[in-house]
């Protein structure tokens, strides 16, 4: 079985306190979506189950979000994105936040809202690509990500591939991740992601990896995490998803029809139809909801979010094929 999500992408903001080299979300001239557009985004987005916020790292260190935000009656970025997670629940969406780096007290707060939650390891050590970005030290992601192992999130991580790591310290993410997960059971994906290229970035002109690259990368990582996590391909990067279920990927990420991918806008989201197609007969592709089925069985979700997960997942977690 090979499973995927439908969502609607929110980014909330482009404004972010770190400068990666490959980056083409982030920008200078910031923009911050208001609750209104928040809303009317999700009326939009009828088939989905999934709220996907995903936006630029602690923004109001810039007092010009912190002025909008203050504007709109928060005193901090946070705040505000609980409160569009709230939004999305009541419009009855399951959200899952990609924050970037939080504290202890910080994912507890969102986790009252969020069905999962998420952040890339991306490489577990240092790298030139990340010489501006406090927020991509290898050490402060690892303590976010045991953190919200210790709060019980279900939790999304993954590793970049191609940002100028070598083989072995793809090897190493792979068992930082493991290892992890040894500890905490928290991890439902690892996201293996090829890095892509972005025009005007410091890295427009870097080759991405082959997809043999990623293939030996995907076959590395079924050997090397538990097999209890699912490994996850991006459909919209990749020429041919097959390969890589062959090679052990289970999972083909959230899929939009009404929203982009506004991390890599020039690759348009595959219907589920062409998704279906590429299995090729050899397996049943099936809708599952941003929290994995053994999530929702163990009750790893809050009483906010109670109501609607027994509402939207079938008797096995997944997502009920009647809605
Ligand atoms: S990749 Fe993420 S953390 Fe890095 S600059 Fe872009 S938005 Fe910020």
């Amino acid at each position: 079985m090979v499973t995927f999500s439908r969502n609607v992408f929110i980014p909330l903001t482009n404004a972010c306190r770190n400068r990666c080299a490959y980056c083409g979300f982030r920008s200078d001239e910031h923009r911050l979506m208001k609750p209104e557009e928040v809303k009317a985004l999700l009326s939009k987005a009828k088939g989905a189950s999934e709220a996907l916020f995903t936006f630029g790292e602690r923004p109001d260190v810039y007092e010009d979000v912190r002025a909008k935000l203050r504007k709109m009656g928060y005193s901090n970025f946070l705040e505000f994105v609980r409160d569009m997670n709230e939004l999305a629940v009541r419009m009855g969406f399951l959200p899952h936040t990609n924050a970037g780096v939080l504290s202890y007290d910080e994912l507890k707060m969102l986790k009252s809202w969020n069905a999962s939650m998420g952040l890339m390891l991306e490489q577990a050590v240092e790298l030139e690509c990340h010489a501006s970005s406090p927020g991509k030290k290898p050490e402060v992601r690892i303590r976010t990500i045991k953190d919200a192992g210790k709060l019980r999130i279900p939790f999304t991580t993954g590793i970049l591939v191609g940002i100028g790591e070598t083989h072995y310290d793809r090897l190493y993410s792979l068992e930082v991740i493991a290892d992890i997960h040894e500890n905490y059971g928290h991890i439902q994906e690892v996201i293996v992601q090829g890095f892509s290229p972005k025009k005007g970035t410091p890295m427009e002109n870097w080759n991405p990896p082959s997809e043999e690259e990623l293939l030996r990368v995907v076959k590395d990582a079924r050997m090397i995490l538990p097999k209890d996590v699912t490994i996850q391909i991006p459909p919209n990067l990749v020429s041919d998803v097959y390969p890589f279920i062959k090679a052990g990927a289970r999972d083909l990420g959230g899929i939009s029809e009404v929203t982009p991918d506004y991390i890599n806008p020039e690759h348009p989201w595959p219907s589920v139809r062409d998704l279906k197609a590429s299995l090729r007969g050899e397996f049943i592709l099936k809708e599952r909801l941003p929290i994995y089925p053994k999530f929702v069985k163990l009750g790893w979700f809050s009483d906010e979010i109670s109501n609607l997960i027994n509402r939207l997942a079938d008797v096995e977690g997944f997502r009920c094929s009647n809605i």
